[in-house]
């Protein structure tokens, strides 16, 4: 399934120079997952050779639209991790490290038990690692277990590949 889902990215994703800032070429999936096609491929293509998972987490704002999708897949629930400042109290929550300052994610931190869960975190794009290396972290620190961290993307040359497999303890973020 991953050949296939290969495929329609290449074809399909809009690569945008310079975009939110100079030297960065944005990678822009819109065209993928508005294709019934492109989406349902790059759902299987995330969770092709997944063990077992008891609820997909969402990373703020275009992991929600994949994670969605994969948890319905999966037969699971979804949970959104969100920017600061969406949810309401009280919340759980890490910072981490942007090219210019810093930016934190949140959980609910009342009305969910998470303890125990085995946790598949999703997002659109993987480049330095450092969102999804805070969405492992916080939810750790609700007692869930990540067994994966699935993209449909992975930029080469920033190193987030071998960073979220170290802090995960193995060679485990997936992508399409
Ligand atoms: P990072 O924390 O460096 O791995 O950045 C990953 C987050 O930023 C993801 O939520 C992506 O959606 C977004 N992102 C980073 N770089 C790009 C890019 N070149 N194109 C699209 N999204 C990106």
């Amino acid at each position: 399934p991953r050949e296939h889902a290969r495929a329609l990215i290449d074809e399909k994703t809009r690569r945008v120079p310079d975009f939110p800032e100079k030297g960065i070429i944005f990678q822009d999936l819109s065209p993928v997952l508005a294709d019934g096609d492109g989406l349902a491929s790059v759902v299987d293509g995330l969770i092709y050779g997944l063990g077992d998972v008891d609820l997909v987490g969402g990373i703020d704002a275009r992991g929600f639209l994949i994670g969605g999708a994969v948890a319905l897949r999966l037969g699971v629930g979804v949970l959104a991790i969100r920017k600061a400042g969406k949810l309401p109290p009280p919340t759980h929550r890490r910072e981490y490290e942007l090219e210019y300052g810093t930016a934190s994610l949140e959980l609910p931190a009342d009305g969910m038990d998470l303890v125990g869960k085995r946790v598949l975190v999703v997002d659109d794009v993987l480049a330095t690692g450092g969102t999804a290396i805070a969405a492992v972290d916080l939810l750790t620190d609700v007692g869930a277990e990540v067994v994966a961290v699935a993209t449909i993307m992975e930029l080469d040359g920033l190193g987030g590949h071998e960073r979220v497999a170290k802090h995960l303890g193995g060679d485990i973020p997936v992508t399409c």
